[in-house]
């Protein structure tokens, strides 16, 4: 079977390798859909701290397929179901695993990371992770990739979920790529009054825009600062969302919040800095500041059945399919700002 795998930094070759075999408590998948993710780029750039240089290693955490294999242990899962996977699969008895946030446990094992993920032909599922409730059965109504992008989304409803977002609610999304995009859908649904969103490319805040989003900020023609004032009538956002890697921006958000405000720091720095932040502001007019990274199997689950009822599309978020063959070519899309998710398509034989 073909195998994307990195070999190391920048190095992904299309390999011939052989197909993996479920133990008797493992299923294996054949991938259908995976989509492209800035961490897939991360990594493949600059390594990942729990991957060891040298170990040839399929990426990919965002993916979907039929079970082709299942071995005698296995209940509740068979040949023929069309199941989706999340990637971190937590040790089960940490203190963070104990309260349902296997995103947070300190020794998780990873698709994409510790394991060879969804860039494949074929990609097993050890029994820990199927015992553990990584493995989601597909509603009938969500196809293979609009499942593989319930990942992302799943990290995002993370964030939105815990910033009591409701019909008064003024949201700002600053960053517009596929993560702000779920982002307005989300605060859509939670009722907002007033999506704002911010970025410089205006495709994307045109994307934004056919997703729900209210008003568009062009930076490179408007300033974020008197938009956010005209269009809050100079009190501020309830809740800010940061989805660009740039400390700028989130001492920005900071600024912009109205009193009570929210922020969620989403995407993170990368390199570790320090971001001054207006301490006196959180103070005087009461601002939480949060930050959420991943997603929980409970997340996920709420997620998918979201989606599965209809009530969040995520199909339009796929500007452009792949064959795994031209994984360069969908990895140098996904990087590009072009279009909004790259996916990896496969063949159903
Ligand atoms: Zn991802
Ligand atoms: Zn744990």
């Amino acid at each position: 079977m073909k195998a994307a795998r990195l070999h190391s930094a920048g190095i992904i070759t299309v390999d011939e390798v052989d197909r993996p075999v479920a133990g008797p408590g493992d299923i294996v998948i054949k991938v259908r859909a995976a989509s492209i993710c800035g961490t897939d780029r991360r990594i493949a750039a600059n390594g990942h701290f729990k991957l060891p240089e040298g170990t040839p290693r399929v990426l990919g955490h965002e993916f979907a397929g039929d079970i082709v294999s299942a071995g005698d242990e296995v209940s509740g899962y068979a040949v023929g179901d069309r199941v989706s996977v999340t990637p971190n699969v937590g040790c089960g008895r940490c203190a963070s695993c104990l309260v349902g946030l296997n995103n947070m446990c300190p020794s998780y094992e990873a698709f994409g990371i510790t394991m060879d993920g969804g860039f494949q032909e074929y990609v097993l599922i050890p029994r820990f992770a199927i015992e553990r409730g990584n493995v989601f059965h597909l509603p009938d109504t969500v196809d293979y990739a609009e499942a593989a992008l319930v990942e992302p989304l799943s990290c995002c409803y993370n964030a939105i979920s815990k910033l009591g977002i409701g019909p008064e609610t003024t949201v700002l999304v600053m960053g517009a790529g596929p993560i702000g995009a779920c982002h307005v859908m989300l605060s859509k649904l939670y009722g907002a009054a007033k999506v704002i969103v911010s970025n410089n490319r205006q495709a994307r805040l045109d994307f934004a825009g056919s997703v729900g989003a209210d008003v568009l900020v062009n930076l490179g023609e408007r300033e974020l600062a008197s938009v956010v004032a005209e269009e809050t009538s100079g009190r501020g956002v309830d809740v800010a969302l940061t989805c660009v890697s740039k400390p700028e921006v989130q001492a920005e958000a900071v600024d912009l919040l109205a009193m009570h405000g929210r922020v969620n720091f989403f995407a993170g720095l990368g390199k570790a800095q320090r971001v001054p932040v207006d301490t006196n502001r959180v103070h005087y007019q009461g601002l939480t500041m949060t930050g959420t990274t991943g997603s929980s199997n409970s997340d996920y689950a709420a997620s998918l059945r979201l989606v599965g009822q209809g009530r969040l599309n995520l199909s339009p978020l796929v500007t452009e399919t792949f064959t795994l063959d031209d994984i360069e070519k969908a990895m140098d899309y996904a990087g590009s700002g072009a279009g909004m998710k790259a996916m990896i398509l496969f063949d159903s034989k």
